[in-house]
């Protein structure tokens, strides 16, 4: 099969390193990949949201199979658009996708299907919004409707914090029309966790738990990023609980959507705050989460082309996954400045050395090859992944490999995976 997969981070990394295994694999292409995916895939030159050169290239390339990375692509209809020139394509049309791209379209499915999360309400209007906060009083959860690069949940400490973020979404309109409405919620405690799920709309195949962390300092300290690292399994999640998960988030989900008229195909990602009164869900991504995917993937013993066309050809009930019961931790090294500011084009010094570790990957998100050299070209650089028999195994396994890579202003976090001892 000729296969290309769109993005061009970790998370892509990560899904092209182990589709590139597949045995159906005959020819792999990434758009636009990075430095590292060129080791597995040759990347072409065409933005993830050029879905006209995109939609060319895979009726050129005659592309038997594509596999979307990242959210955006998804909620302009990438899926619907491939299907219209009959290119069979992994991930939700424009429809379902609305459950990432729409936080009120979310809250309001879950509502309806009694989807457990944090009781909210939907403004319109700032000034209602604003009068709100001052009823509910804080700590108090802001979020804009639409996609705002991870950036639009406000987690306020105070009346202030929540109505400035309001002043700032909806008029200032930092994220454009993404705030047009707002939501307001209730601030829920507790661990999160990340449950992502395979699905052809009417099975659902449920993958290994995982949990990230999302603030740039040790001990989650400082702002919020993409991510800094990720480990899996989350012990957290014990199976009963990732039963109850299944039962009152996934399924409910799924049996809402199909109910709306959705068939929702691909990967769901289900972000859940584990709480005292039992499993909430904060959001939903359409897509493999990053970095959940480098914690996740290593893991994974199955062929996950197989997986991911039988999702598409709604065959999944005959797919079963097989999993390396051994822990795996993804480490994030990010240029120094990052999320803020950060320079770029800095040489990146002892990759073949981590190469060299036993059972270490390192997943690139942020770089480019020149002659044999690899350079940053982004905030997140690597994911620096390795398994062992116990999460602590797997930290230290991971932290040798970090240790030997270096770039100028390199920054990583120290305590990636302790949450699980
Ligand atoms: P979201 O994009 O909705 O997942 O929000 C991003 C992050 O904000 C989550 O991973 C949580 O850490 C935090 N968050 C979102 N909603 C809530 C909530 N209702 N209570 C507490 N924290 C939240």
């Amino acid at each position: 099969m000729r296969v290309l997969v769109i993005g061009s981070g970790g998370r892509e990394h990560a899904l092209v390193w182990k589709i590139a295994q597949s045995k159906l694999v005959d020819k792999l292409f990434c758009a636009p990949g990075n430095g590292g995916i060129s080791q597995q895939a040759e990347c072409i030159d065409i933005k993830a949201d050029d879905m006209p050169a995109l939609i060319e290239f895979a009726r050129k390339e005659k592309i038997d199979f594509t596999i979307v990375g990242p959210e955006a692509p998804l909620s302009a209809g990438i899926v619907d658009e491939f299907k219209n020139y009959n290119l069979k394509i992994f991930g939700p049309d424009k429809k379902a996708a609305q459950l990432e791209a729409s936080k009120v379209f979310a809250k309001e499915l879950m509502a309806k299907y009694k989807v457990p999360t944090a009781d909210f309400k939907i403004f319109q209007d700032s000034r209602e919004a604003k009068k709100y906060i001052e009823k509910i009083g804080a700590p108090c959860v802001v979020k804009a409707d639409g996609l705002a690069q991870g950036k639009g949940v406000v987690v306020a400490k105070t009346v202030d914090e929540a109505k400035q973020a309001v002043t700032s979404i909806m008029e200032e309109k930092v994220f454009g029309a993404a705030g047009d409405k707002v939501i307001v919620e209730e601030c829920l405690e507790g661990q999160e966790a990340s449950i992502l799920v395979i699905t052809d709309a009417k099975e659902v195949i449920a993958l290994a738990s995982s949990q990230d962390h999302k603030r740039i300092f040790d001990q989650d300290k400082g702002p919020n990023t993409g991510g800094m690292g990720a480990y899996s399994p989350a012990p957290v999640v014990t199976p009963e609980l990732f039963k109850d998960i299944l039962d009152k988030v996934i399924y409910r989900t799924m049996d809402g959507l199909v109910r709306e008229g959705i068939g929702y195909k691909g990967v769901l990602y289900a972000g859940i705050m584990i709480t005292r009164d039992g499993p909430k869900t904060l959001e939903f991504n359409v897509r493999f989460g990053d970095p959940e995917t480098q914690a996740i993937i290593p893991r994974l013993k199955s062929d996950l082309l197989e997986v991911m066309l039988a999702a598409t050809e709604e065959k999944l009930s005959r797919v079963k996954l097989v999993w390396d019961s051994r822990a795996c931790v993804c480490v994030v090294c990010a240029s120094g400045g990052y999320p803020d500011k950060y320079g770029k084009g800095k040489e990146i010094s002892g990759l073949n050395e981590a190469a060299k570790m036993k059972d270490v990957v390192v997943f690139h998100a942020g770089t480019t090859k020149s002659a044999a050299k690899y350079f940053t070209n982004g905030g997140r650089v690597l994911g620096v992944t390795g398994l062992g028999d116990t999460i602590k195994a797997a930290i230290d396994n991971t932290y040798q490999a970090v240790e030997k890579i270096n770039f100028e202003r390199i920054h990583y976090r120290k305590d990636i995976g302790r949450k699980a001892i």
